[in-house]
């Protein structure tokens, strides 16, 4: 039969990868309220901002404020680019980090400039400056299945990559179907190749809903030992930069998911219901994930008790 963990980890990243993406600009007081309401819900890990320039994207430029005010409740991730993003999180107070290179050099260059080997060498002291201060360092692998510009993408150039962070001291790699378009034999095929290789470094399967597939390969992940997911609550995000790359899959349909196979993750989809709620008046267009559509109150109304104080921060 299936082999299915007991447990199983949501590391929420629309605070960070969702709102990031929207074009209308969120207010601070609103993202806060967000990232309380979803660790209401129960999600104790969090990448809850991206610390960049402002003037390249507007959405992260209050992301100083976001990690200084962010309530310290788990594990709350910050995401830095280079070097000057690293010196500004840690000074916001940030104590979990996570950096981006992609598997593809074509997709590393268009979102970056830079080729991954480039991207590779200007990290790598950072990575190991940040381990030196006992700071949690998140990898994120993207274009790990397929390109938008190099079509599939070879497992071994996966783990080769992988294996250079872990080299580097990493904590956690988050592997990225970017573009959405892995299927559940690719998905199970180069997560039981990562879980034997890297058994000592926490692997997590972050996948995008671009085909509906991402449940399915979530699916065929767990059977591959993966118990760590990106998700995003709402389905918000993707990414700008990847052509079709939209929809994360949403947290509240994984958890669903994980709570219909009996697997424990601590987390009340209702609550993150109430949190997607707290967050749609605030974006463009309608949410409609499978368990969203399925939350009996109306996307207006006040989130409750529980989360009223939250809305003045
Ligand atoms: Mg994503």
């Amino acid at each position: 039969m299936f082999s299915l963990p007991k447990n199983a980890t949501i590391i929420e990243v629309g605070p960070r990868d969702g709102l990031q993406n929207e074009k209308k600009y969120v207010e601070t007081a609103d993202k806060l309220a967000f990232i309380e309401a979803l660790q209401i819900a129960g999600i104790d890990e969090m990448e809850i901002t991206s610390i960049d320039s402002p003037k390249w994207e507007p959405q992260i430029g209050d992301a100083k404020e976001i990690v200084e005010k962010s309530p310290r409740i788990g594990r709350q991730i910050v995401l830095t680019p280079n070097a000057k993003g690293v010196e500004l999180a840690l000074a916001a107070g940030a104590k979990n980090v996570a950096f981006f290179v992609g598997v593809s050099n074509s997709f590393n260059k268009k979102n970056i400039n830079k080729t991954t080997d480039e991207s590779m060498e200007a990290i790598a002291p950072l990575i190991k400056d940040l381990k030196t201060k006992n700071i949690f360092v998140r990898a994120c692998i993207s274009t790990a299945f397929y390109c938008p510009y190099e079509g599939k993408i070879e497992p071994k150039a996966v783990l080769q990559l992988c294996k250079q962070f872990v080299r580097l001291g990493v904590d956690e790699l988050s592997v990225a179907d970017t573009i959405g378009q892995a299927n559940p034999v690719e998905s199970y095929q180069l997560f039981s190749l990562l879980k034997k290789e890297l058994p000592k470094t926490l692997i997590t399967a972050h996948f995008h809903d671009t085909r509906k597939m991402a449940i399915a390969n979530i699916f065929a992940s767990l059977q591959a030992g993966v118990d760590r997911f990106d998700t995003s609550s709402g389905g918000l995000g993707g990414c700008p930069f990847a052509p079709g790359a939209t929809g994360n899959v949403a947290t509240e349909d994984v958890v669903h998911l994980l709570d219909s196979l009996g697997i424990e993750t601590g987390i009340d989809v209702e609550k993150i219901c109430r949190a997607v709620a707290r967050i749609e008046p605030h974006i463009e267009g309608k949410i409609e994930t499978g368990m969203y559509r399925l939350f009996e109150l109306p996307p207006l109304i006040d989130v409750g008790d529980s989360c009223e104080h939250q809305t003045n921060v």
